[in-house]
């Protein structure tokens, strides 16, 4: 437990010199609890000497000097006191004093340590943010969205209260337990042990509980991440959802999940309420023994107020130690938690970046594929592939889906490595290059298209960020999405919708398109960019994509044999293997799959619509 705790504080380390202060505001706030008590026996002390006498009673360890001068402050205050009503009132203002100077440290104590928790949790999630964004398709390809959410969000939250209301209590709760128990001890040592020997007994239980509440707080944030997956699936599903009339059988999956909830969470709420009562209890024992014991022992028996002084400390020990009790569950459910994040935070890129990186000069240098071997896991997707890309070649990709063709792209990407092999442009592995120099030396434009809620000029922007509005508009020209931006009422401003849903398939490819103009990459992926579109925005996208793919690498999967028979070298793929290359008319002439492939999309009843290989 102590380990997690310094790892959760060692968060905090930038914020040390307030996370101290507030600690220190709590352990001086927890100090005016028995001073709170102290100053009402003190005035009361001072007001009617009498009694008072009791009070100011000292043991011998404590200096004559100090208990002289007590005495003369005493003598002198009380005597003044006759003589002058004003002081009375002064001292009987000691009182309310007191209790707002607890209040303001007690302030300053939640105000400090909350102030460093929201920072600490912020960089946390901005840190676990930057690390998920850093990791490899591979991961994305594994995870869930909502269970991303969920760790980023709930759990970082459930460390943000141990720094804002579990440390607290850590530092302020024990102080105010032992000075009480020291005071009561100091006062009536005998009758404080008897009150205290039941109080063992009320561990057990919550020490079982919250073991319990560690476990369901766990299936508790397993649950909400699973929650978390069916709102994203069904929010950004709706269309099928809606189409096929799923919102019954969504909202049962989400209210099956819902309910899983509740038992856990109500275990949660015994574990946390139990404990409470229980020490009461336990506490109302130990007064009740001590009466017994009065009533049996004759002599040396506390005056009224004595006594009441030390039923007042007893209770006034239930909060902290209620608190303490709680703080063991509430450390718990954490733990459960910062597992979930710490564990994120150490999953290792499967695509690690080079020590040393090499610079990529990707203009003008041929691309080989050397032997490569993939598989996403037990499956081999990539068979023994050797292949060469000249420099300023358009190689397209052909063959039925599932051969392997976005692969081949998505290694060249390096979103991930292969197994066995290796990729090079111009003579340099890929694996020995910074993975921000490789990529920002190839643009991808793919079927589908990524828009950002942002304006129409902020996402072709995104291809080169910091481009200048007229670059901006040079770019759109030239994928022949001008005209149609201009005609939207707020032009380059307008905002693509979430997804990019208030424009057409051709509209976005468009963009897409400019996207890549923009960025001015020598190397160029299409991965069927135009399979989506219909023949007239086909023909405005196939011409934008031509002026793209001038003097520059281009390995295009096609969808439509139509739109590649101008590559320099097609590439057909089966399985994972390559089975032919050529060119259109060499591939036709010899009469193998692509022929074939070829033939089966002309003899197609709509042959300018040609059916895809998929
Ligand atoms: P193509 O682009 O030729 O249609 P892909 O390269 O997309 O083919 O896929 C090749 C094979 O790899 C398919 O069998 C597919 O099921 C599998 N595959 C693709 N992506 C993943 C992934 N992220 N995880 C696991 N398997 C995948």
């Amino acid at each position: 437990m102590f380990a997690f705790l310094r790892k959760v504080w060692g968060l905090a380390h930038p914020y040390r010199a307030r996370f101290q202060l507030g600690v220190l505001m709590g352990v001086i706030s927890g100090l005016f609890e028995p001073l709170m008590i102290g100053s009402v026996i003190f005035v009361y002390g001072l007001l009617f000497p009498t009694s008072g006498a009791e009070a100011m009673h000292f043991p011998s360890w404590v200096p004559q000097a100090m208990q002289n001068w007590a005495a003369a402050a005493q003598e002198a205050v009380s005597g003044g006191l006759k003589a002058h009503r004003g002081a009375v009132a002064a001292v009987v203002a000691l009182i309310p004093c007191v209790i707002l100077l607890r209040g303001l440290f007690t302030y300053l104590n939640v105000y400090l340590l909350q102030w460093v928790a929201v920072r600490t949790i912020t960089d946390l999630r901005v840190r676990l943010f930057r690390h998920l964004m850093s990791l490899s398709a591979g991961f994305f390809g594994r995870v869930r969205t909502g269970e991303l959410i969920s760790r980023s969000m709930g759990d970082t939250s459930a460390l943000q209260t141990i720094i804002s209301n579990a440390t607290p209590i850590m530092v302020k709760d024990p102080v105010v337990l032992t000075s009480l128990l020291a005071c009561l001890l100091w006062l009536h040592p005998a009758l404080t042990l008897i009150s205290m020997v039941v109080m063992p007994a009320c561990m057990a239980p919550v020490l079982i509980y919250s073991r319990k509440a560690r476990r369901s707080a766990r299936e508790l944030q397993t649950q909400s991440a699973e929650l978390g997956n069916v709102m994203v699936e069904s929010f950004s599903g709706y269309r099928v959802v809606k189409a096929y009339n799923l919102e019954e059988a969504v909202t049962e999956r989400f209210r099956v999940i819902s309910r899983g909830f509740i038992s856990h969470y109500m275990r949660i709420v015994r574990s946390l309420q139990i404990p409470g009562p229980l020490l009461e209890f336990v506490g109302g024992v130990g007064v009740a023994l001590v009466l017994a014991y009065l009533f049996v022992q004759t002599g040396n028996r506390p005056t009224g107020a004595g006594f009441l002084t030390v039923v007042l400390s007893i209770f006034a020990m239930y909060r902290p130690l209620k608190n303490l009790t709680r703080l063991y569950n509430t450390l718990e459910q954490a733990r459960a938690s910062s597992e979930r994040v710490f564990e994120l935070l150490a999953t290792v890129n499967s695509v690690p970046e080079p020590t040393h990186p090499k610079p990529l000069r990707a203009a003008g240098a041929a691309i080989h594929f050397e032997n490569v071997e993939f598989a996403y896991g037990e499956k081999p997707v990539l068979r023994g592939i050797n292949l060469e890309i000249k420099p300023g070649q358009l190689v397209a990709l052909v063959g039925p889906s599932g051969a392997g063709k976005t692969t081949m792209s998505n290694l060249l990407l390096r979103f991930y490595d292969p197994q066995r092999g290796r990729l090079r442009i111009g003579g340099v592995d890929i694996r020995d290059v910074s993975v921000l120099d490789l990529r920002n030396q190839i643009a991808l434009v793919t079927q589908e298209i990524i828009l950002f809620n942002e304006s129409l000029s902020q996402n072709i922007s995104l291809g080169r960020p910091g481009a200048s509005q007229a670059e901006i508009e040079t770019a759109a020209k030239h994928a022949n999405a001008h005209h149609f931006i201009s005609e939207m009422p707020q032009g380059y401003d307008t905002l693509a919708g979430e997804r990019g849903t208030r424009l057409s398939g051709g509209q976005r490819q468009r963009l897409a398109i400019a996207r890549a103009i923009i960025r001015n990459a020598p190397i160029l992926i299409l991965d069927e960019a135009t399979s989506s579109l219909d023949n007239e925005s086909e023909r405005a996208v196939q011409a934008a994509l031509d002026g793209l793919m001038r003097d520059r690498t281009t390995i295009c999967i096609a969808h439509r044999l139509s739109t590649i028979q101008k590559a320099d070298q097609i590439v057909v793929m089966n399985e994972g293997r390559i089975v032919e290359t050529g060119t259109h008319v060499e591939l036709i002439r010899n009469g193998g799959v692509y022929q074939r492939l070829y033939e089966l999309q002309f003899e197609s009843p709509l042959p300018s619509r040609a059916p895809a290989l998929v």
